[in-house]
Parts: structure tokens; C-alpha cells; sequence
């Protein structure tokens, strides 16, 4: 018998997955000798075999490695040293050269963990840190790589000796699980009074969920943060939440058992119902079922259709939901707007001290902090709204070097990306970057996901706008480059479709900066990865009173309507308060001169106005979420209006006349149902006719559909359905939020192809 020996390299998320166990597992069934070990590069194998049984060995390692694996690589040499193993085994790793590994997401508690979870018998049975090599804490518990128990917050616990011959036994599945912990050795849960005082009782999870029957709102240490508890179905604990948490409407994110209490609740497709058993745990939107708020709080969504639910995450969240107390939690993120996540008990216990009224929590570190990621299945396909715990941090494709390129992202909604070989680390959604404490958030987590990949920054990449924090976070003296906000969109989008050349995008969005000192945020750019031009737009119309005319939707309804309908000024918005119209309407005569903006969200705010849908945004994108809410499915029609272009040949879809359109409908008392089906079915037939007269002029069939405006079911559907009929290749985002959270990847892209350019200006 022939035996040879080969040396495979493997790199992508093959640590803290199970990936050494499963090599172990898979050599010792061939016979193979020889040993596997982590590096900072990824995982190595020395095998020792004959010819044929190395070839099928290194076959299955590509195919069948564990759920939580992916490899991007795998290298094979043979290698002609005269080793005599005799037998295969694991062996310790090794560190200091430059990590390439890719730091692997957390996920939910596995079936095989929730069975013995719920098993009287298992020696693990109601241990709510229960956790496997499939299974459990990951990102948020890592300080370094490689991902060892001593570079993790649970190095602190020394394993009992049950623990200790699990993780050592190649056929126990946990072996080498990294966090793996028991009832005698892990972290213990304690109960908390409103001052920080312990709870003695017997039964901390049996206490906590009494708590809650009597509607205690309770902060509980979850995975990457805390979270705001209490029963879904009281009108009481929700009027407390939201008058403790000074949040107004914004809809609170809900936690049930299993799929089948969602489904008494909201109407699920399968898809959904895939995506909510998925081990990622994303908050799902779905549609609430009609009869809902006769059993849940109407508090907990106000105004709109649709519920966020999610599965539990982590086995705390399933003792809390073993009772027939209740079967509904809500689960909110446990923060004030505009600060980050509470992670630590004594900061929860001070930050939340006006909000909890008691605090369930633990004795585990989270290292980095994590929001929920949020999901919703638009166009059949599950589209990311917030990318969070579950899926961050793995990288996004660059499909070139980015190394070193550093994206510090937009204003609102933000996150950091970090450029490695041909990936690009897109960091978890970090909030609103205009505070100081998230701002601090943003830099420990650009920090350490420069730290713990090994990059050094070559060149930061910010925000046009001159307000933008995030450009405070670069180095001094390294290079920086001011990308225009909805080329990022644009070309984020392009990226992880894998487009190069010229393509049309679509960017309807919020606000961001335009190269003419207007505000933009209703684009048709002819867009590559260097560069853009501006092909169409919506008309630019006056903001009355800046950022207050976001605020107030009934503002922005005005300034549409002023320059060219100024004779409604006193019919538009009738539940207008009549000094406040006033004011407003003397600013756009004053004369004083304005900001301008084309923007796409504001316009669907100002349609929200006039049919008085909302009158407040309370949350970002309110008017528009609840305007989609209201639209009616059977209505087909659209507003007969033509779309212009400039003597420049640039599209221009004509906000305002749309706007007159919703009005005089609103005059002759048609069913705002059916205004708000017509305002988004002209919003559609305008984009298609400018998209396919910008298409044949420039002979490009690539169209990419981009920006905020895009979460929208209604608005992506049906640009979809129409664009798709004129034979056009349509790519929108599936790894990234089409919201300001992918801007920083794509201006680390633009920043790779204006590397050399002192000024980019679009
Ligand atoms: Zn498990
Ligand atoms: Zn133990
Ligand atoms: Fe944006």
C-alpha cells in the first residue's frame, strides 16, 4: 500500500463551528492518520492515506462540513517529509502570523440542545446557557482570534469534569465547542429588584416569569445586549413601556415559542416561517391577522399592518416562554433612542433604572454588543431591514483587493466596513450616528474588527455631508475620500450583485448630499464603481424649516405643493393647526432661501400628510410604513401623468403634480385606500418609463433598485413586476439592508477606484 501525506490549508468560517470535530470525525471514519490544528489563517490538516482515500477525504471535507461552516478556500500539497502518525488527532493552535479566519455569527440554541433543555433527565436540563458545536454564542463573546475558550468572555468559567471529557471526547458532540458549559460549572442567572437588589427565590426563571404575568416590565441579558420584557396582551405594561422608554409609536419587536403562536397572531407564508425557525433568529415582519388587537395590545404597532415577531434566541428566552401565563412576549431593545445597547448589569441597572422594574440577568460578559437583525419577505425573497445578531459579521464580496479600505458609513442608520483581501467586513447596524455614545459604540466596534481581522487602515472613506460624525472616527494622516451618498447606495448594491461595468440604479431614499449643495434622495444615476452620473430625479421641491419639515410631514406636504399649486396652500393638510400653517406657508413666501430636496422618502411623507395618515414621524420612515399600510390591493389605476426630462435629457418624475393629483382625489372623497394605491402605482409607472427610455438611450439593460425607499413591499413589488416586463436584468440587495446600513461597503468600493484621486466629488 502506497501512503502519502498531504497538507490542506482551509480558510473561511471553519472556527468556532464544530469544523476541527467534524476533520477528526471524517479522518478517523477514513483511517486516516494525521492531525488538524487552528491557525490565524484558518484550519490546517495533515493526512496521512493512500491515494484514492485522500482524494474522497478531501472531497467531503468540500461538501459535507458542519451547518455553520462555509469555506472560501482550500489548498492541497503534498508534502514528501517522512511523518508516521499513528493515529489522527486534534492538536493546539497556532498563532502569530496575520488572521485571514472570518469571525463566525451567533445563532440560536440547535433542536438537539432544546430536546435535552427540556429533558428532566439530561444533566443539562434547564440550563439556560446550554449550547453545542452547532450551536450558541459566538461574535458576541469573542475578544480575538483564533476562537479558543480562553479568547472568549467564558474563560472565566473552569470546566466541571463532565464538561471537561465532553469537550475532550471527538465523539461527543460538543467537542471542542468553545462556550460549552453546564449547571455546575456555566454562568448562573440572578433576579434583580428595581434598586439592584437580588431576588432570593429558589426558582430565579420561575420568579421572573411571575413577574411578568403581573406586568413587570423586566430587563433581560440576552445574547449581544438587554432587552425590555413584559406581556404583550396588557394595555398597562405597554402604556408604561412606552411612556417609560419615551418611545411614541415606534412598533415594539415581539417573541413567541414557536411558529405556531406566531401564526395565531400574524399569517405566514412558508418562506416566513422558514426564516423565523432559521438559526439566525431575525425579528420577521409579517402580517398581523384581522382580529389581532382584539387579543394583543393595540400599543404594540400602532398604525400599521404588520407585527415583528421573532423565535426564541438564546434558552433563557425559551424558560421564559415555557409557562401558560402567557404565549406573547413583547422584546424590545433595552435603550433609550439615539444611545446603544445596555451589555453590562451594572450599566443596565443604572441606564434603565426609570424604565425596568426588576433585571434578569447573568454572570457572562457580552464582549460586542448586537441588536436583533430584522427580515421581511418582499417579492418572495427575504430581504434585510437591520443586520444584526445572526448575520454579521460575515463579509460581503469586493471581487477585487479592498485591503486596508476603510468605510466609516452615513449619518443615520449607520455601520463600519473594513476591507480584507477581496471581502468586505460589513459591521452589525450601530444605530444613529449623530450621538456621542454611539458614536463611541462605532469606534470600539471599527477598532476591534480591525484588531481582530489584522487590518491596518490605508484609506477611510466618509459622507459628503459636512455634518457626518462618523469622519471623526479616521486616523490622522492616513488618506480620506468623500463619497457622494447615493453612489455608496448605488454601488453597495452593484457590489453584491457583482456588477462592474455602467449600470442604472434606481436610488429612492431619505436625504443625503448631493454634489449640487441640494439635498438628494430620488436618483436614476448611471453609476460604475468609479464614478456617476445624475440621469433622473424627482423635482426638487422646498423643505420648509430644514430637518422640521422630516419631523412634521404635514411641512413637507406644503413646500411640495408651494411653487406650483401655492392657490391650496390653505386647502392642503385641513388638520393643520392654523398657526402652524400659517408660519410655515410665510417661510416658503419669505423669500429667505431654502434647502431643496428630491428626495423619495420626503415625497411619500408628504403624500402620508395630505391624506392624513400621519401627522408626526416618531420613528424613521413612519409616514411611509403606514402609507403602505393603508393600500388598497384592488386598485390597479394610476394618475395619468407624463414624466419630463430636462434640456440636460435627465428624467424627472414630477412630485408635485402627483401630490395635486392625491389632493383633488382627497376633494372629491375618494377611499384614502385607494389614493394611497394610486399615489404608489403613478410613483411606478414613472419610474418605469423613465428607466426604460434611460435604458435604450444608453444602452444598458442592468438595473439596479436601491435606497430606503426600497423596504417597501408595495413600492419593490411592483417596480419589479413592471420592469421585469421590459425584459430588463433587475438586481436589488439580499446580504445588505438597502438602508444607509450598506453605505459604508459601498464607499469602500468607490474608494478602491478612487484611490489614487486626491478629490472625489461624484
Ligand atoms: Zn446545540
Ligand atoms: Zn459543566
Ligand atoms: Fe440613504
Amino acid at each position: 500500500m502506497n501512503i502519502k501525506s498531504i497538507f490542506i490549508k482551509i480558510n473561511g468560517t471553519v472556527q468556532g463551528v464544530g469544523f476541527r470535530p467534524f476533520v477528526f470525525r471524517l479522518a478517523t471514519s477514513f483511517k486516516i492518520t494525521g492531525k488538524v490544528w487552528n491557525t490565524e489563517q484558518g484550519v490546517s490538516i495533515l493526512a496521512q492515506g493512500t491515494d484514492e482515500i485522500l482524494t474522497s477525504f478531501v472531497e467531503q471535507l468540500k461538501t459535507s462540513g458542519p451547518p455553520l461552516s462555509s469555506i472560501k478556500e482550500i489548498t492541497v500539497e503534498s508534502d514528501i517529509s517522512d511523518y508516521n502518525y499513528s493515529d489522527f488527532s486534534i492538536v493546539k493552535s497556532t498563532g502569530g502570523g496575520k488572521p485571514q479566519v472570518d469571525i463566525t455569527r451567533d445563532t440560536a440554541p440547535c433542536s438537539h440542545c432544546i430536546s435535552e433543555l427540556n429533558n428532566p433527565a439530561d444533566r443539562r436540563y434547564h440550563h439556560p446557557f446550554i449550547n453545542c458545536t452547532d450551536c450558541g454564542p459566538r461574535f458576541t463573546i469573542i475578544k480575538s482570534l483564533p476562537y479558543d475558550r480562553k479568547e472568549t468572555t467564558m474563560a472565566e468559567f473552569a470546566l466541571c469534569k463532565e464538561c471537561s471529557e465532553e469537550f475532550t471526547d471527538p465523539s461527543n458532540r460538543r467537542f471542542h465547542a468553545q462556550p460549552v458549559c453546564c449547571n455546575k460549572c456555566g454562568p448562573v442567572l440572578s433576579l434583580h429588584d428595581v434598586d439592584g437588589k437580588q431576588i432570593d427565590s429558589g426558582n430565579t426563571v420561575a420568579e421572573a416569569i411571575k413577574l411578568l404575568a403581573d406586568n413587570a416590565i423586566i430587563a433581560i441579558k440576552g445574547l449581544g445586549g438587554f432587552h425590555l420584557a413584559c406581556r404583550a396582551d396588557s394595555d398597562k405594561a405597554l402604556n408604561l413601556l412606552r411612556s417609560r422608554k419615551g418611545r411614541e409609536e415606534k412598533p415594539f419587536a415581539l417573541m413567541v415559542k414557536d411558529s405556531f403562536i406566531a401564526e395565531k397572531y400574524t399569517i405566514i407564508s412558508d418562506k416566513e416561517k422558514k426564516l423565523l425557525e432559521s438559526c439566525e433568529r431575525p425579528v420577521v415582519i409579517l402580517q398581523k391577522r384581522d382580529a389581532v388587537e382584539n387579543i394583543l395590545s393595540p400599543l404594540i404597532a400602532p398604525g400599521i399592518n404588520t407585527l415583528g415577531i421573532m423565535l426564541p434566541s438564546t434558552p433563557l428566552h425559551y424558560l421564559l416562554l415555557d409557562t401558560d401565563k402567557y404565549d406573547i412576549l413583547v422584546m424590545t431593545s433595552a435603550n433609550y433612542t439615539s444611545e446603544p445597547l445596555c451589555s453590562e448589569n451594572e450599566d443596565a441597572m443604572i441606564r434603565l433604572h426609570t424604565i425596568a422594574d426588576a433585571y434578569l440577568v447573568h454572570n457572562r460578559r457580552i464582549h460586542i454588543r448586537i441588536d436583533d437583525s430584522i427580515v421581511r419577505v418582499i417579492d418572495n425573497s427575504p430581504v434585510i431591514i437591520r443586520r444584526a445578531r445572526g448575520y454579521a459579521p460575515s463579509p460581503v464580496p469586493a471581487d477585487t483587493s479592498v485591503e486596508g479600505i476603510i468605510g466609516l458609513g452615513g449619518i443615520m442608520k449607520s455601520t463600519v466596513a473594513v476591507g480584507r483581501g477581496e471581502s468586505c467586513y460589513v459591521s452589525h447596524y450601530l444605530g444613529d450616528a449623530s450621538s456621542i455614545p454611539v458614536l463611541n459604540n462605532y469606534e470600539q466596534v471599527l477598532r476591534h474588527t480591525m484588531d481582530i481581522l489584522g487590518v491596518k487602515p490605508r484609506v477611510y472613506a466618509h459622507d459628503l455631508h459636512p455634518g457626518a460624525l462618523t469622519a471623526n472616527l479616521a486616523d490622522k494622516g492616513v488618506p480620506v475620500i468623500k463619497v457622494q451618498h447615493h453612489h455608496a447606495h448605488a454601488v453597495a448594491c452593484m457590489g453584491e450583485n457583482h456588477l462592474k461595468g455602467k449600470t442604472i440604479c434606481v436610488v429612492y431614499d431619505g436625504l443625503g448630499m448631493g454634489t449640487d449643495g441640494t439635498i438628494w434622495g430620488g436618483e436614476i444615476l448611471l453609476a460604475d464603481r468609479k464614478s456617476f452620473e445624475r440621469i433622473g430625479y424627482c423635482k426638487p421641491v422646498p423643505m420648509p424649516g430644514g430637518d422640521a419639515a422630516t419631523l412634521f410631514p404635514g411641512r413637507m406636504a406644503l413646500g411640495a405643493l408651494f411653487n406650483d399649486y401655492r392657490q391650496y396652500s390653505d386647502t392642503v393638510c385641513g388638520w393643520m393647526d392654523e398657526s402652524e400653517r400659517r408660519a410655515v406657508i410665510s417661510i416658503l413666501e419669505s423669500g429667505i432661501p431654502l434647502p431643496y430636496t428630491s428626495s423619495m422618502g420626503r415625497l411619500f411623507d408628504a403624500c402620508a400628510a395630505i391624506l392624513d395618515i400621519n401627522r408626526k414621524q416618531t420613528y424613521e420612515g413612519q409616514p411611509a410604513i403606514e402609507l403602505e399600510s393603508i393600500v388598497s390591493k384592488k386598485e390597479f389605476a394610476s394618475y395619468d401623468i407624463q414624466v419630463d426630462f430636462d434640456i440636460s435629457g435627465r428624467g424627472i418624475i414630477n412630485g408635485p403634480k402627483i401630490l395635486f393629483y392625491v389632493l383633488m382625489d382627497l376633494i372629491n372623497n375618494i377611499d384614502p385606500a385607494l389614493i394611497a394605491a394610486r399615489f404608489h402605482n403613478t410613483i411606478v409607472a414613472n419610474t418605469v418609463s423613465i428607466v426604460t427610455q434611460l435604458a435604450e438611450k444608453y444602452d444598458i439593460n442592468s438595473v439596479c433598485l436601491c435606497g430606503g425607499c426600497f423596504q417597501n413591499k408595495v413600492l419593490f413589488e411592483n417596480c419589479v413586476s413592471e420592469l421585469k416586463k421590459k425584459e430588463l436584468h433587475l438586481y436589488s440587495h439580499h446580504l445588505l439592508s438597502s438602508g444607509d446600513e450598506c453605505i459604508s461597503y459601498g464607499q469602500v468600493l468607490i474608494a478602491k477606484e478612487n484611490i489614487n484621486v486626491s478629490c472625489y466629488t461624484g
